[in-house]
């Protein structure tokens, strides 16, 4: 730490604190993650140790680098690139959302790190505007893997148990319960994210679980028979029914100012059979989930970027 000058903290998370520092020889500044005491805290340690292991395997541009990593009087500290703000202070400086083009190329870059996650067998399980960083050239970084971990092959038959990320961006499976999830879940939050940057409203900003799981029924109709389930077997919503919703708001009735070719994101109707195939074939995750529907935003990105 020496070797460094701290110029104040930048972010304060669950696990830890952020400063940012500079590098007293060379000048360059950088974002040292410093976790709080890890060997009291075996949560933190996991955090710690699994954030590590998936950064020094993940290399990516629109990944934030990980520069050194040490451990000192039992904290770990990880040292990045500094990157000059989060999409969330982006957001609270635009209340009306960002430019269509602004969106396109934040979102363009968003995916290219989380498709390039999914390759690698990767979920990030966390996206969300603090975790996106955003340089002063305009280029996006994927930040905090402390809730990331690598897929078991479907045939493992994984159950994941551990998952706590931020409500808001919480796909419907993981609402009701569903442990066994995948890629998906990030696709679901990037998919409130592009709805985020347009608007600069939250898409679901539910005040709890059940709020949450109504605020999407409100928008897209009535939970699969799968997902209503799962509802009635999980013990943490016993006694609770689960909201109907009489009158849908959809998302074009809600925001109809919104470029249509945004919104067809949630047009499972519209999408071509074969389209699906190629992007089921790539991320190998169920054709049917509504947030697919972005991943067909990367091709028109890429033709048009
Ligand atoms: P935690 O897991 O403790 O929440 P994060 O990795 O999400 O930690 O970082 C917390 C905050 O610190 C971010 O929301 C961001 O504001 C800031 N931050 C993280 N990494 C960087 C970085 N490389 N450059 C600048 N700020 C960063």
């Amino acid at each position: 730490m020496e070797r460094y000058e701290s110029l104040g903290p930048v972010g304060e998370g669950s696990y830890g604190t952020v400063l940012k520092c500079r590098h007293r020889d060379s000048g360059r500044l950088v974002a040292i993650k410093k976790f709080m005491d890890s060997d009291d805290d075996k949560a933190v340690k996991k955090i710690a140790l699994r954030e590590i292991k998936l950064l020094r395997q993940l290399r990516h541009d629109n990944l934030v680098n990980l520069l050194e990593v040490w451990k000192r009087r039992r904290r770990w500290y990880l040292v990045f690139e500094f990157v000059d703000r989060t999409l969330l202070e982006e957001l609270e400086q635009n209340q009306s959302g960002l430019d269509l083009n602004t969106s396109r190329q934040y979102l363009y870059q968003i995916l290219r790190a989380t498709a390039f996650c999914h390759q690698q067998n990767i979920i990030h399980r966390d996206i969300k505007p603090e975790n996106i960083l955003i340089s002063q050239g305009g280029v996006v970084k994927l930040c905090d893997f402390g809730f990331a971990r690598t897929m078991a092959s479907p045939s493992e038959g994984a159950v994941y148990t551990d998952y706590v990320a931020t409500r808001w961006y919480r796909a419907p499976e993981l609402l009701v319960g569903d442990i066994k999830y995948g890629k998906p879940v990030d696709v679901w939050a990037l998919g409130c994210l592009l709805i985020e940057m347009l608007t600069g409203q939250p898409l679901f900003p539910g005040d709890s679980d059940l709020d949450q799981i109504y605020h999407i029924i409100r928008c897209f109709g009535n939970l699969t028979t799968h997902h209503k389930e799962l509802f009635y077997r999980n013990p943490v919503f016993s006694g609770v029914t689960l909201p109907e919703c009489s009158v849908r708001v959809q998302l074009h009735q809600r925001f109809p100012t919104i470029t249509p070719a945004a919104l067809d994101l949630a047009q499972v109707s519209r999408v071509a059979p074969s389209f699906l195939d190629k992007i089921q074939c790539f991320l190998q995750i169920d054709p049917l989930h509504l947030s697919l529907y972005l991943y067909r935003f990367l091709d028109e990105l890429n033709a048009k970027i």
